[in-house]
Parts: C-alpha cells; sequence; structure tokens
C-alpha cells in the first residue's frame, strides 16, 4: 500500500490523501507530458518528470552547500542534479547525511570552478568540494557500456576502473538500485526519473536496474549494499534482486577487502546493524564478512558469546539512535571476541604470557580478517588493547588498579567488561568491583577492603607465569580470565 506508507511519512502526501489533491503516482504520470525535451548541450534528456507538486522534497531540506555546487554548475552553464542517497532519503523522509552531486561537467571543469575543490578516486575519479566538516561529491555523469572513448577495466567481469563519461541517462543505468538513480534538479524543483525508481520508492522496494546477476558478477559489494540499504530504508529486497544472492555471496571474496571493510562499517554503524547482521546472514554473506562472527551466531541465543554478540548490536544501534558517539574497535572487539577467545587459551595452554597471548591471538584473528573485510590499524590497535585490557581487570592489586584505572583505553575497555558481565559470571563479579572504582579513584581502597572481606567472591590476581616455567603442565584448564 504504497501511499499509505507515504502518507504516513511525508506531510505533503498526508494533505494529498487528506483531499486537498488526488494523489498521483509518478508511474501513472502521462508519459507525453512528463517526457522531457529541453535541450540539455548535447541532446534532449529523456525520463519521467515527477514535478515538485508530486513530490516531497523541499530545497529547505537540502544542505545549503549542495544548494550552493548546483546553482555554481548551473551558472557556469553545466547540467547539475541532486542524485543518489540524498534523494533517495529525502522521498522516505530521513534527513540525508551526506549529498551527493551528479554533473556534466568533468573533474577538471569543476576543480576550475571551486576553490575549495579536490579530485580523489581512481576507480571512480571524483571531485570533492570541500565546505569545513562537509564535503559535496560531485561527479560527473558515466556511462555503463564501454564504447572504447573512456577509461574502463574490467577484470573477470568486475569493474576495476570505470571513466568512461555519459549522458545522464546513462549515468541514471549504471548506478545499482532504481531508488539510487533519482536525480533532483533545481531549475523546476522536479525528480528526474530514468528506471523508474520513484515508483519503487513509493512501494518501498529495493531493485537492481538491469540484470541482477550480470549486475552483482560486476560488482559483488552491491550485494552488501542491498541488505544495508533494505535494512536501512526498510524496504524490500524485489525478488529478481533477492533470489541470486545466496548463490553468489561466495563473489564476496574477491571483492577488495578495503572496500568490503568500508560497506560493512556503514551497514554496522547505520543504526539498524542488529537486523542488517541477520539479514546478512540469511542471505549467506555473514560467512563471507566476518566469518567468526557468522559462526557464533548460529549457536542458540541462549549460550554467553551469542548473547555477548546480541548484546553489542543492540548496544551500538541504542547509541546510534541516541546520537551517541560509538567506537568501531569497541563493536569489532565484540565482533571478533568469538574467534579470538578460543585462540587466546590456545596460547595460553602453549605457556605464552596473558599479554603476548592475545598479541598472538589477536594477529591470528587480523590475519584471517584481513582477507575479507579488512580492518584498518586505527581500528584493530585500540580493540587489540580492548582485549589485553580484559586480563588487566583480574588484578586487583592497589598499584595495579591505580594504573589501570589511568589507561587511556579504560573507558572502552570497561564498557567491554560490562557486556562481558551480562554473560559471564565471572566477568560479572569483577565488574562489580571495577563499577565501584570506575571515575572514583579515591574509592579503590574502600573498594579493595571489601573485597578482602568478602572473602574471593572476585577472581584472586594470578600469579606471573614463564614460559615453560614450572607449575604449569599442558593439561591445566585455561585460567579464570579466559571467558564463556
Ligand atoms: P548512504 O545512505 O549509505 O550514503 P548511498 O546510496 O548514498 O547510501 P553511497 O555509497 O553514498 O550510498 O553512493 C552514492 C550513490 O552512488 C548511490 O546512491 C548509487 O547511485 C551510486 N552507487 C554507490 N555504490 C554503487 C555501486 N556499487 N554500483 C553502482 N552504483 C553505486
Ligand atoms: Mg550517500
Amino acid at each position: 500500500m504504497p501511499w499509505d506508507w507515504l502518507g504516513s511519512r511525508l506531510p505533503i502526501l498526508r494533505r494529498l490523501r487528506s483531499g486537498e489533491q488526488a494523489p498521483v503516482p509518478p508511474s501513472a504520470a502521462p508519459a507525453t507530458s512528463a517526457r522531457i525535451a529541453r535541450s540539455e548541450k548535447t541532446r534532449p534528456v529523456g525520463g519521467v518528470v515527477i514535478p515538485r507538486e508530486r513530490h516531497p522534497i523541499s530545497r529547505k531540506s537540502i544542505s545549503p552547500n549542495a544548494l550552493r555546487v548546483l546553482y555554481k554548475l548551473r551558472d557556469a552553464g553545466f547540467a547539475a542534479y541532486l542524485v543518489g542517497g540524498a534523494v533517495r532519503d529525502l522521498l522516505v523522509g530521513i534527513q540525508p547525511k551526506d549529498f551527493d552531486v551528479a554533473t556534466d561537467a568533468k573533474p577538471e571543469q569543476v576543480r576550475q570552478l571551486f576553490r575549495n575543490c579536490r579530485l580523489i578516486g581512481r576507480r571512480f575519479r571524483l571531485a570533492h568540494v570541500i565546505f569545513g566538516p562537509e564535503i559535496i561529491e560531485v561527479a560527473t555523469f558515466r556511462a555503463g557500456g564501454d564504447d572504447g572513448s573512456g577509461d574502463r577495466a574490467m577484470v573477470d567481469g568486475r569493474i576495476v576502473r570505470d571513466n568512461v563519461y555519459g549522458n545522464i541517462e546513462e549515468d541514471a543505468e549504471r548506478r545499482d538500485f532504481t531508488a539510487n538513480a533519482l536525480y533532483y534538479t533545481i531549475e523546476d524543483f522536479s525528480v528526474r526519473d530514468f528506471v523508474g525508481g520513484f515508483a519503487d520508492v513509493e512501494q518501498r522496494l529495493l531493485r537492481l536496474i538491469g540484470d541482477p546477476e550480470e549486475r552483482y558478477r560486476e560488482d559483488p559489494v552491491r550485494m552488501l549494499r542491498a541488505v544495508r540499504l533494505a535494512t536501512k530504508l526498510d524496504f524490500e529486497i524485489e525478488a529478481k534482486t533477492a533470489a541470486p544472492i545466496p548463490r553468489l555471496a561466495g563473489l564476496l571474496v574477491d571483492a577488495s577487502p578495503a572496500r568490503l571493510f568500508d560497506e560493512l562499517l556503514k551497514l554496522l554503524l547505520g543504526g539498524h546493524s542488529e537486523a542488517s547482521v541477520a539479514a546478512l546472514d540469511r542471505f549467506g554473506l555473514l560467512d563471507a564478512v566476518l566469518p567468526a562472527t557468522a559462526q557464533a551466531l548460529r549457536v542458540p541465543a541462549q549460550q554467553p558469546l551469542r548473547r555477548l554478540l546480541d548484546a553489542a548490536l543492540a548496544q551500538t544501534d541504542r547509541r546510534v539512535r541516541e546520537e551517541r558517539s560509538v567506537s568501531p574497535a569497541f563493536l569489532f572487539a565484540a565482533l571478533l571476541w568469538p574467534a579470538v577467545v578460543p585462540r587466546f587459551q590456545a596460547s595460553l595452554a602453549a605457556g605464552h604470557e596473558t599479554q603476548v597471548a592475545w598479541g598472538i591471538a589477536a594477529d591470528e584473528v587480523l590475519i584471517e580478517q584481513v582477507r575479507r573485510a579488512a580492518l584498518p590499524r586505527r581500528i584493530s590497535t585500540p580493540m587489540l588493547e580492548i582485549w589485553q585490557l580484559q586480563s588487566r581487570f583480574e588484578h586487583l592489586q592497589r598499584k595495579r588498579v591505580v594504573r589501570l584505572l589511568e589507561h587511556p583505553r579504560f573507558r572502552a575497555a570497561y564498557d567491554f567488561l560490562a557486556l562481558r558481565a551480562d554473560v559471564e559470571p565471572e566477568a560479572a563479579a569483577l565488574f562489580a568491583f571495577w563499577r565501584e572504582v570506575e571515575g572514583k579513584p579515591e574509592s579503590v581502597d574502600v573498594a579493595l577492603r571489601r573485597v578482602a572481606e568478602s572473602g574471593g567472591d572476585t577472581p584472586a590476581p594470578r600469579k606471573r607465569r614463564r614460559r615453560g616455567g614450572r607449575g604449569r603442565r599442558p593439561q591445566d584448564s585455561p585460567r579464570s580470565e579466559t571467558p564463556a
């Protein structure tokens, strides 16, 4: 019921429904009057026009910087449109987080027009127009098919470089989903639709443009995008778009680990990580990006590791919705916890010292992970620290407690201990102590006395052990710090 959902979300459509004016689905707009015959530099532009009064996008909800870019390009004689995720999000009533512009100006021409501009990208050459913290991405219309005039490189059916310029219609066709191929123009504030995207948005359908299998083979990351966008927008993935995903999921193994990571991070930090991860798993995609997490999610919901993952994702979503900061290192510490714990235990059993054992386990996990979705150092380094500090929470001697409270990564590690405390009884006992002293170093003595008096509710500090030293037999069970 397309008008029902639109009507409930969009003020203009609510007005339309209440009888001010009968709603006219864009797909039903008369084709002849809707075709644009305006000359646009080289040739007339086709497509359906959704006039201002039939869509809810107002200039007030568009970034003033994006409008500045659109007007400046227009005044210099170029065609310029707001495009992609921003148009889609505005149509469904979500405030976009960034604004992209498509134009017939070449990247060099864009650069000449804006002082605050830099050209980026190898696979896609793009102009970034920089306004303080806001970047407006300006992309030249590109064509899907290679006519030999441009700069396209394909390897095994995959696009690796793609700088073949085209017109707006070709630009629409090379985009991924119909909902992502809508163009908003400041000429008459209409939306231009070349691929039926407006009707799909109206029906909350995510549909790949063209032949789905071919489009996934060209760029397997589109499978992750399908899941992420459908979850974010609460759209259904159209049947033909969804069907090949489980069969083609394996293609992700050959995708660039850096791109996979970027897309995974967007998926996890978009406020719908719990639903997105579940959907990735349903489509058989989670194994390709986070194999250890995928495995851990397959155990019954009440198992500790599974509960830890569920809690980490739920907490992340809650924080995003409350517009609080989210630490990717913290989240990955949880997502890779099921992978690192058994390796840590094995390293300990082999006689390594605790911190060394964490290092070895983390290296193994990262080597495995880098082949999938590669974690950059800015995330893997603090993640390792969060893991390492878990062992240090066990040392309840005054000096060590005070030192740990001052550790720059204390807060993240403490939050992680809190997460573990919900699922591991031993971590819960430790957490009770740390909660008492967190942010209150003056209460350390009182808290330590209480632990001593309570007669060992909290695990005793472990003794230092040398590699291969006395008193350690191979059959010794891993220590209390080894979690569930
Ligand atoms: P988000 O809300 O997460 O930013 P988005 O759709 O804007 O979603 P971007 O990565 O910002 O995602 O991409 C901008 C636009 O570029 C998309 O809307 C789409 O038109 C196009 N695009 C992005 N990735 C691809 C792809 N892999 N294949 C084809 N077109 C793509
Ligand atoms: Mg975007």
